[in-house]
């Protein structure tokens, strides 16, 4: 069902002046058909009354001498009057004294009880009055009045006022339409400039043609300002975005400019650091090596420390240039078929000596018939190594197992320690850059905390990523998910 609020405004503004128009119409209609009964009998009791007083003069003679037939001489007068249908005359004790009976109503019963006052039918007004004579009452006189025109005349008034409230309600409804128009015209424009802005987003639109000082031209008014007011912000904000695009150009151009300088000293860095620590590394394993003469036993372990914490810093050297390198966006990495067994058991066996010196077994496991892996093998062994590396320095005794799966269209390689084990809360931040978990009971290891990080950018670079699953205590599985490209390698072959 259609609900007044959801009319247009249009739509509103005729209804209710119907309405009201209705309300208005019924309501005089009313008081003029009750005007028009209460006329019919206001005319009839005054006629009656005129008449009882004329008759009742009339008749006091025949009363007063007992003269019934001077009495319905008196009655009989009535016969020109066409709608009296009945007369009666009665003594003072109320006893019948005459008569008078219009054809055809000849059979009208007055009744015993005598009353004065006007009685009111169906069809017809009954007025009784006293007759007085010198201040004493000396009989009664009764006229009935045909009223059964009145209905007629009643309906007739129905009818007239129904043709004039029909009349009064098409009239009203044509000025309706037309005096609502000036109203619902300058709404409607609004509404129609609103929604063409909210289109649009054209804030240089107005709403025209209203002049006039009442609310709705105040509203049109405020309407036209406020979109004046937010076309001047749209353009202050365009000009500000403008500025600040500049500004921005300029400090984009700026880090750009300190990121070239960045990466200019860090390539200057990685040859100035690298190369003498290289130097160190190289001539120190000369020394140890006893090239240059014999060592005592004191001047190799010193040497071999010198030896060691160069490697440590070469390492960290290269963890930091790799990071800084991803994070810029310029770490490239360079995808060719390669055998991914090959390559895991290089990683192992490099290693395996350093496992070994803790005591460790490093064994490891590879299904048969993997496919060729299309990847970059130098990084993939980077995130291997380091893996594994993470493996050895976390385990204090036991076994680190690397094992190598397919499962479904990724390459698996899970290395699994029986190391210290991860908690729940550490897990959450060990691929973060620089995390090193503090123990608490074990000085920090040895490390960058950047190896997992790099470890996961790389595995990220390449197509796939790492997860890992551990319990404190117990030990810890870091699985590498690599894509298989099945695609590629059907090409290839
Ligand atoms: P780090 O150079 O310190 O090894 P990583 O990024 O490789 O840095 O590792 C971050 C931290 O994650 C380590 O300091 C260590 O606390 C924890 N972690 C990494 N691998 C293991 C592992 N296999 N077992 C237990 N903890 C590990």
């Amino acid at each position: 069902m259609i609900r007044f609020q959801d009319l247009s405004i249009k739509l509103k503004l005729i209804s209710v002046q119907l309405f009201t128009t209705l309300f208005i119409l019924a309501f005089f209609v009313g008081i003029y058909l009750y005007s028009q009964y209460r006329q019919f009998e206001t005319t009839a009791s005054h006629r009656m009354e005129t008449l009882c007083e004329i008759l009742g003069s009339n008749s006091i003679s025949a009363l007063l001498f007992f003269d019934n037939d001077a009495a319905v001489d008196v009655l009989e007068s009535l016969d020109t009057q066409p709608d009296i249908l009945n007369a009666v005359v009665y003594d003072h004790d109320g006893q019948l004294f005459a008569r008078f009976d219009r054809k055809n109503h000849e059979d009208y019963d007055w009744g015993s009880v005598i009353s004065e006052g006007m009685f009111a039918g169906d069809d017809d007004f009954v007025l009784t009055k006293r007759i007085i004579f010198d201040g004493l009452k000396v009989g009664w006189i009764a006229v009935r009045l045909d009223s059964s025109n009145r209905r007629v005349a009643i309906i007739d008034a129905v009818s007239q006022s129904l043709l004039l409230f029909i009349a009064g309600l098409i009239l009203a409804g044509l000025l309706s339409v037309r005096a609502q128009k000036p109203i619902s015209d300058s709404i409607l424009t609004l509404a129609n400039t609103a929604k063409k802005v909210h289109d649009t987003g054209d804030y240089a639109l107005r709403v025209e043609g209203n002049k006039s000082k009442d609310e709705i031209g105040e509203l049109v008014d405020s309407f036209n300002e406020m979109l004046e007011k937010i076309l001047h912000h749209e353009k202050h904000l365009e000009d500000l975005v403008a500025a600040r695009t500049v500004e921005l150009e300029d400090a984009k151009t700026r880090a750009e400019e300190s990121d070239h300088l960045k990466s200019a000293f860090l390539a200057s860095m990685s040859h100035e650091l690298r190369t003498p620590l290289n130097s160190i590394i190289g001539f120190t394993g000369i020394l140890l090596q006893g090239m240059a003469g014999p060592l005592t036993d004191e001047q190799s372990k010193q040497l071999g420390m010198v030896k060691g914490s160069a490697s440590h810093l070469l390492e960290l050297i290269n963890d930091v240039l790799d990071i800084s390198k991803i994070e810029s966006g310029r770490l490239e990495v360079h995808g060719e078929p390669f055998k991914v067994d090959l390559l895991l058991v290089m990683a192992v066996s490099s290693l395996r000596p350093f496992a070994e010196k803790k005591g460790l077994v490093l064994k490891h496991e590879i299904e048969p018939d993997l496919p060729h892996l299309n990847s970059d093998k130098r990084r993939l062994e980077q995130v291997l190594i380091n893996l594994i590396n993470n493996a050895i320095k976390f385990t204090d005794k036991g076994s680190i197992h690397v094992k190598c799966y397919r499962q479904g269209d990724s390459l698996m390689i899970d290395v699994t320690d029986t190391g210290i084990g991860i908690s729940e809360k550490n897990l959450k931040t060990i691929f973060e850059t620089f995390r090193q978990i503090d123990t608490g009971l074990d000085r920090v290891k040895e490390g960058s905390g950047l190896g997992l990080a790099i470890s996961k950018k790389l595995s990220e670079l390449l197509g796939g990523t790492i997860y890992v699953t551990s319990q404190v205590g117990v030990g810890s599985t870091f699985s590498v998910v690599l894509p298989i490209n099945l695609e590629k390698q059907a090409d290839e072959d």
